[in-house]
Parts: structure tokens; sequence; C-alpha cells
């Protein structure tokens, strides 16, 4: 991730002892030569049988067979999702998990994407198991089931098939970062603190239009070349503007940290001994995923860093999933963690107002068009409060209702609510 500002910050980074010793970006542009590992160590599956052991990685054809069948086998909780084409006409994809289906409830979405960078391709291999994880251990594993159950989880394996499958549809040997056009697509989502006339690739122009047509709340878009979490924002230092929740992030990522050093305590250390860090803080990029889907979507994104290869061989797959497993599993439990207010947005003036934030009872509502109908839903969609607003605003008291998180829905927005 980088941009113009890089010699100066690099200046700025050398003149600040508590970020000397950062690595540089590794997705940075020029892309950096990276190991290319031989032919033999990337192996293939040329069927879905050959993905049993989960320590190769799909050809094109296999990988869109598995997204198809895991659909057909499991119709009741997975359905499959097209959110667009590639340049080359390659598929992008996504899997809709969701159980208890013929129960009509508001359910807060989830979103993992991952290899927006064509050879970074171990999230790929992650999320495919993920799903297989998911759907397995529906009905089987109490945990898992009341996930499935109470969460809408998308998760897109592959968002630039292109770049992954550049040499052909057999081998993901000799992919590469950017997709048929060369462009980056992680440097080319509408930026919101520095807007450039970049054209919208046709693979974000797809994602774009998937995303306006959900209300994720909480994603990750997995990435590789280093091994590290890294939390909004990328446009800025920390030192610069924080991100409003970053508090919430920290642990968010201490959590997700720890849980995978309880696995493998040297992994998640090539940039910083903690684990994770403020984007900007390590190097600050514009047009990125990240920052574009916390700031319009109010989607609370993190880039995950998940292997200092890019293109590990494929024998490595399974070390990688037992480090990550129960990470990425609890990372989707986090949408239960929400911070009251996920918002951030600065005056854009179509947002309804909520003041007091989490409150202890009454809560005063703003900016409302005369006559708007507000309601105030539990975590799964029951109705518990209603109103009208008059002169533009109105009242509800949360006094009777437990401790908790609510969503209030008023003027076409849905706003989370905290009662302490
Ligand atoms: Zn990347």
């Amino acid at each position: 991730m980088m941009k113009k500002t890089l010699s100066l910050l690099a200046l700025l980074l050398a003149a600040t002892t508590a970020t000397a010793q950062l690595k540089p970006r590794p997705d940075a542009f020029p892309p950096q030569a990276a190991a290319t590992p031989g032919r033999k160590a990337v192996q293939m599956a040329s069927t879905v049988a050959e993905m049993a052991a989960w320590d190769r990685y799909p050809t094109y054809p296999v990988y869109v067979e598995m997204m198809q069948r895991w659909a057909s086998d499991y119709p009741d909780i997975c359905s499959l999702d097209t959110i667009g084409t590639s340049i080359q006409g390659r598929l992008i994809l996504a899997l809709h998990i969701e159980g208890n289906r013929q129960q009509e409830i508001l359910r807060p979405e989830f979103f993992y994407t991952s290899t927006i960078h064509g050879d970074e391709v171990t999230g790929y291999a992650m999320m495919l198991r993920l799903i297989d994880t998911l759907l397995t251990s529906y009905g089987h594993s109490p945990r898992l089931t009341a996930l499935v159950d109470g969460t809408a989880i998308y998760i897109n394996p592959l968002a630039n098939p292109d770049g992954t499958y550049r040499m052909g549809n057999h081998t993901v040997q000799g992919a590469m970062r950017y997709n048929a056009d060369y462009v980056d697509l992680n440097r080319t989502f509408p930026d919101p603190f520095s807007p450039t006339a970049k054209a919208l690739p046709q693979e974000n122009a797809a994602m774009i239009a998937y995303t306006n047509a959900h209300r994720f709340r909480l994603s990750a878009n997995l990435h590789g070349g280093s091994e590290v979490a890294n939390y909004p924002w990328d446009s800025f230092t920390s030192a610069d503007r924080p991100h409003p929740e970053s508090d919430w992030w920290k642990a968010v990522c201490r959590r997700f940290v720890d849980t995978c050093r309880a696995v493998d305590n040297g992994y998640l250390r090539d940039v910083a001994d903690e684990g994770y860090i403020a984007g900007g803080d390590w190097y600050v990029i514009g047009g990125g995923r990240q920052d574009y889907m916390n700031y319009y979507h109010d989607c609370l994104e993190l880039t995950l860093e998940i292997s200092s290869e890019k293109t590990p061989p494929a024998a490595q797959l399974p070390a990688f999933w037992r480090r990550l497993r129960s990470a990425l599993l609890n990372y989707i439990e986090e949408i239960y963690s929400l911070p009251g207010s996920a918002s951030a947005r600065t005056a854009d003036g179509d947002t309804p107002t909520l003041s007091p934030n989490p409150t202890h009872g009454p809560i005063a509502v703003e900016g409302l068009a005369e006559g708007a109908r507000l309601t105030l839903c539990d975590m799964t969609g029951r109705t518990l409060l209603a109103a009208t607003a008059h002169g533009g605003r109105a009242t509800l008291d949360l006094g009777a209702l437990p401790h908790g998180i609510y969503l209030l829905h008023a003027d076409g927005k849905t706003q989370k609510v905290v009662k302490r």
C-alpha cells in the first residue's frame, strides 16, 4: 500500500524512533520482487477431490465448482452470489452463509474478502477452508451453528481472479498483484480523503455495487506479503487522525493476534511486536478498500496480512490454517462486540443524529423528515419501540430495555444504539 507521500513519509519515519524499525509495506508500488516458489511448490488441485487435504491451490474451474457445490450441497444455509465478472470474464463470487432463513429477521451482515492482490493467495485458500468449516460444522458445533443462525456471513475468496490466474486457469504460479489492465484494485476505490480522477476498475465497480446492496457492519480484507493486522486509517498516521474506534480496533486486533499466537507464538511478528498496527503508521496509502468501507459504509473493515510470503508453497497451507482457524472464526463473532457508534462520517447531513449514545434511557433523534417513522429493534430484528418524528425530531426511551446493542431504523438509515 502506498502513494506519492512516500519519500516524505520515509523521512518522517526515519525521524521517529517509535516507527523507525517498521519494515516497508510489502504491497508497495512498484512491486518488490517476491521469492517465486518453484512450480512443484505451488501444487494445484485439478479436481475437487484433490482439495481434500487442503494442501493445494485450486485451479480456476475447481474453485468455481467448489463454490457451486457448496451452494447445492447446503441449500438451506448457503447460496452463491455473483458479485460481478473480471475484465477477462472470470467470476467474482461470494458465498452467503446464513442459517434458519425461514425466520425472516434482520441479522447483522459480515463480509470476508481476499486476494484483491492476485498474487497474495494464502487468504484465498484460507477462505475456502473457512467456508467448508462453517458449512460442515452446522448442526454439529453448537457455537458455529449459533454463529451461522445469528449472522449473515458473506465470503468472497477471490476478488481479483485475473491477477491470480494470470498465466491461465490451471495455475496460480506467476500470479500478479494487478487486474488484467495492470491496475492495483486496492488503490482505486473512491477515496474520501484524497479524491482522485482514477477510473473505477470493473472489479471494484462490481464490489461497490455488491456492498451498496448490503449493510456490512464488519469485514476483513485478506492480503499477504507481511504478517500483521492493519486497522484503519490507511490514509493518515494515527497521530494525524486516529480512527474514532481506535480503542475498539486495538482490542479486537489483540484478541486476533493472541488467538493466533496461542498456536504459533512466532506468528504475526514481521511488522510490529504487537502483531497489529494502524495502517498509516506503517505506510500511508490512498484509494484503499479499507478506508472506503470504513468511511462510506460505516463498515468496520480490517486489513489482515496473513503470510510473509505472498504465494507460499501449497504444503504450508495447513499450517497457516492451524494458526488462523480460531482467530478467523472469532473475528466473525466480533460483530457482536461492535462499538456504539461506528460512524466515521462528519456532517454530511443525511444521517439522523442520536444523543446521547450510549444512553441510560432517553435518546433524542434529530435531523428527521417530518412524519418519519422510527423503529428500534434488537439484534434479532424484533421491533421493541416505535415513534413518529415531529418538527424534525423524536425521542425514544430505552429505560425499560436490557443493556446491549439495538438498531434504530429511521429515514432509511440504520444506526446502532447502545443501552448502558
Ligand atoms: Zn496486498
